[in-house]
């Protein structure tokens, strides 16, 4: 085969791509043991396999189903098991949507899953990754968002359900981008790198990437932390107003880390008019942060989630905001425990990486990116991800993701993803004890 490969030829690579996968598969299923490089304690390597497993087939993973191995968190957390009288038969009608617009007013958007698809910027992945989060987004019913890397046009005919974002580096944004899109993100931080702001080396910033954002290119390129001009809800009112202006029916989603004073950033957020608050814990990221940022700095997202739900709780507003966790939400499992600990619902980054061949080897940053052709910039790299086969693996995994939730709303005996939301009564701690089962 000719490298650069030939269009042709891209149907070759992806079947390529998933023989590789299937024989990571084959090996765990032969002989118990998965492939000893592969992962690390958030992402175990049967979790890796798990989830590789549920973007090829669509069905949720059987038991006994991995969690990671970190030690704490959601990998310490479990529902406790109910009687079956007081569960829901199997065959009982489980609704998973959820409002993205609680306000009175703006145009109302419900997506039918409890997810969207976070932020990952034209920079950090490449834009045929992009491209087919967008697809995968469209299939499902909802959205994907571009990060601060600018919006591409080749995403446009997805506009429904694409985000942009807006952050300090003003990457790529433009009035069209604003325009084009139902929901307008601003990130003020990351819980990957909270307080660092963004990086990208100058390597990956090639001359498709600095023209996005309009930028120089081969230069390293910062979006510095924080908004220098936006001290207090004041200033935050007038990014707000600000996109109203461009585009007066645009939701507004605000991306924040997990500060202990999170639970004041949230009420700031919804007097400041926003619509979506997503609070982004310390374990999400490509390879690209730096380990003493992701490992200590901020909160973890389990205690951040309901330290936000009891102080919008206590003040009035919860049911006007929409609060969405990210950062290390990885299975069916995480997005049910997020919402039991207080959220409406959550954002996935990284298992859809994952779901498309990542075996989190944190090379992200190194060189041209992903060998894998996953988080690069490299125009030859990145066609080794067909769209088409990307889509369908992240479809897939919605799919697997929706059965299992459906699967723990039932035996919790609850008809609706709305109904478990703050209900820490149904989870329990088990110390020394990795635990997911509902
Ligand atoms: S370099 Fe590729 S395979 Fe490795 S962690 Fe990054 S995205 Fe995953």
């Amino acid at each position: 085969m000719e490298f650069p490969p030939r269009p042709s030829d891209l149907p070759i690579i992806a079947a390529r791509h998933t023989e590789a996968i299937r024989r990571g598969l084959g090996r765990w299923s032969r002989s118990g043991s998965p492939p000893p490089a592969l992962g690390d304690r958030r992402w175990s390597a049967e979790l890796i396999l798990s989830t590789w497993l549920q973007a090829e087939t669509g069905t949720p993973a059987a038991p006994p189903r991995p969690t990671g191995a970190s030690g704490g968190g959601f990998d310490r957390l479990a529902f406790r098991a109910l009687p079956a009288s007081a569960q829901l038969p199997e065959d009982r009608v489980i609704d998973l949507a959820i409002p993205l617009n609680r306000r009175a007013w703006d145009p109302p958007i419900e997506i039918p899953v409890p997810w969207y698809g976070a932020g990952m910027s034209f920079g950090s992945v490449s834009e045929r990754v992009m491209l087919a989060r967008a697809m995968a987004a469209r299939h499902t019913g909802t959205f994907t968002c571009t990060g601060e890397g600018g919006y591409p046009d080749s995403l446009a005919p997805y506009r429904e359900h694409v985000i942009t974002q807006i952050a300090t580096g003003m990457f790529g944004v433009r009035e069209e981008t604003v325009q084009r899109a139902r929901i307008v993100e601003f990130k003020y931080a990351q819980g990957a790198k909270p307080g660092l702001g963004g990086h990208l080396l100058g390597d990956k910033a090639t001359l498709a990437v600095a023209k996005m954002r309009e930028a120089v290119p081969w230069v390293s390129l910062f979006s510095p932390f924080p908004f220098h001009s936006v001290y207090s809800v004041e200033d935050h009112r007038k990014h707000v107003d600000w996109v109203k202006a461009i585009n007066p029916d645009t939701l507004v989603a605000v991306k924040v880390s997990t500060p202990t004073d999170v639970d004041m950033v949230a009420v700031g957020s919804y007097h400041a008019g926003a619509h979506i608050l997503q609070i982004d814990g310390s374990y999400g990221g490509t390879g690209a942060a730096p380990e003493v940022a992701k490992k200590d700095i901020a909160m973890p997202v389990e205690y951040a989630i309901p330290k936000v739900h009891r102080y919008l709780t206590a003040e009035g507003v919860r049911d006007e905001l929409t609060v969405l966790a990210s950062g290390g939400i990885r299975t069916a499992d995480d997005v049910a425990k997020a919402v039991a600990l207080g959220a409406d619902g959550v954002a996935l980054g990284t298992a859809e990486l994952v779901a498309i061949g990542c075996t989190r080897c944190a090379n992200c940053e190194r060189g041209r990116g992903c060998t894998y052709g996953i988080t690069t910039t490299d125009p030859e790299l990145s066609l080794f991800i067909d769209p088409e086969w990307a889509a369908a693996r992240i479809g897939n995994l919605y799919a697997a993701l929706a059965g299992r939730l459906r699967d723990i709303l039932r035996r919790l005996g609850l008809e609706s993803v709305r109904a478990l939301r703050g209900r820490t009564d149904l989870l329990e701690y088990r110390p020394g004890q990795e635990g997911a089962a509902a």
